[in-house]
């Protein structure tokens, strides 16, 4: 008998819509098309619903309490541990640190890593494409040090010219910096070809995962880089949640960086020994209703599966850019082969946060600005741009909506 191919499976992006209330509010008398997602995505009720549940039945602080509360809060926040490690495939729990976002789990790097073994004439590579998070703390560190921070160039099409890139790499780089995805561009960096050529020459590398978690799954041990941030937020989970995984390695080495409790083994005036990883890194009391959140993100993603998110985004992607080149004077920044759903662009003639504007007034979000991305403005001669950052709840009548808003504005501007 012949197999039958199995039918492609359809991702019924209403059932999934449901899962998020506020997806079903309007925004000045219109339906909200929320495009804003890189920023901050939106939170299944699930997500909601579990940090509700916390604080009614389960609140207590973790790890000083012997009492039940105290053990149930303990054992809901370092679940998230275990499934953040599994999320992104980390060989050890204890190797992820939770944080409050990328911005603090790049700044643990920069001042506990960096920091203590930079001198004058070291250097740090980044790249042009990055988040502020990703440039002003090495800038930190290297002003303390005398160390210099060098950044990799791109091309027109937001494509990370990677020769150049592993060029850089040269003794002075104590380490190597780059983003999985651009927040402004979208462009997908080839994250393993890079940690393969930093692990030649010894120099650790750092990801920051932020857009890269909410798109697709990812594998720090196949990518084979030594440290990888990320944060909650943009993936569903509440703000003010996050990690860091690094290498077991440099977490030994790492001198703890807060300071206070929960971090230490035994505190004397004389000598304060500390906690073992990943406590040493976690000083004062955690965002525990948070990490519960974030734990429920992680289910929620569970429940879908990374291909049948990364099939639709991808297709809304195409079809947000075909309709996109049909707006009169339109330009899209970030043309780069391997992309997630960021389109960032400009209409000729048109200021950026006057857009952004008049397309709240239409029920659209999308942010208007640098993006914390001086530098990439900077590479394109242009002191803003507009982002619209899809989710895999977003729809193909969201983007018909957008575009006739778009349409509308330009004329209203033109
Ligand atoms: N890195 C990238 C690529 C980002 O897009 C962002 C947020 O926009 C950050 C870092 C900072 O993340 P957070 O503010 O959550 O720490």
């Amino acid at each position: 008998m012949n197999a039958q191919p199995t039918p492609p499976t359809v991702f019924d992006v209403q059932r999934v819509r449901a899962d998020f209330p506020l997806l079903t509010r309007s925004v000045h008398g219109k339906p909200l098309v929320y495009f804003d997602n890189a920023n901050t995505s939106q939170k299944p009720a699930s997500v909601i619903e579990a940090m509700d549940e916390h604080y009614r039945r389960h609140n207590a602080n973790v790890a000083r309490a012997v009492h039940q509360l105290g053990e149930e809060s303990t054992a809901a926040y370092e679940g998230a541990r275990d499934k953040l490690a599994r999320f992104i495939n980390a060989p050890s729990r204890d190797e992820l640190i939770l944080t409050s976002g990328t911005t603090q789990s790049i700044n643990l790097v920069a001042y506990s890593y960096a920091l203590p073994g930079l001198k004058s004439g070291d250097t740090i590579l980044t790249t042009v494409m990055e988040h502020h998070a990703n440039i002003v703390p090495w800038q930190l560190v290297a002003a303390r040090s005398g160390a210099t921070v060098k950044a990799a160039p791109i091309d027109e099409r937001g494509e990370l010219d990677v020769e150049q890139y592993i060029a850089m790499l040269t003794p002075e780089v104590k380490l190597a910096c780059v983003a999985h995805v651009s927040n402004v561009l979208g462009t997908v960096n080839p994250v393993r070809e890079i940690a393969r050529e930093c692990r030649k020459r010894g120099i650790p590398l750092l990801v920051d995962g932020s857009q890269a978690v909410p798109h697709r799954p990812v594998d720090v041990q196949a990518l084979g880089c030594d440290f990888y941030a990320v944060t909650g937020h943009k993936m569903l989970g509440p703000t003010g949640t996050g990690a860091l995984w690094a290498k077991r390695e440099h977490l030994e080495a790492m001198p703890p960086f807060f300071g206070g409790g929960d971090m230490i083994r035994e505190v004397r005036f004389n000598g304060t020994t500390f906690a073992d990883v990943p406590h040493k890194f976690e000083a004062g009391t955690p965002n525990i209703a948070g990490f519960v959140g974030l734990s429920a993100a992680i289910d929620y993603y569970d429940s879908l599966g990374f291909e049948a998110i990364h099939t639709w985004e991808q297709q809304l992607l195409a079809y947000a850019t075909e309709r996109l080149r049909e707006v009169p004077g339109l330009r899209i920044f970030g043309e780069a082969a391997q992309k997630e759903p960021v389109i960032s662009f400009l209409l000729e003639g048109a200021q950026a946060s006057d857009m952004a504007t008049l397309l709240d007034l239409q029920g659209v979000a999308v942010r208007s600005g640098h993006h914390c991305a001086h530098p990439l403005m900077q590479f394109y001669g242009v002191p803003a741009t507009l982002r619209a950052s899809l989710a895999f709840y977003n729809t193909r009548e969201e983007i018909d909506a957008f575009v006739v808003a778009l349409l509308k504005v330009r004329k209203l501007l033109m």
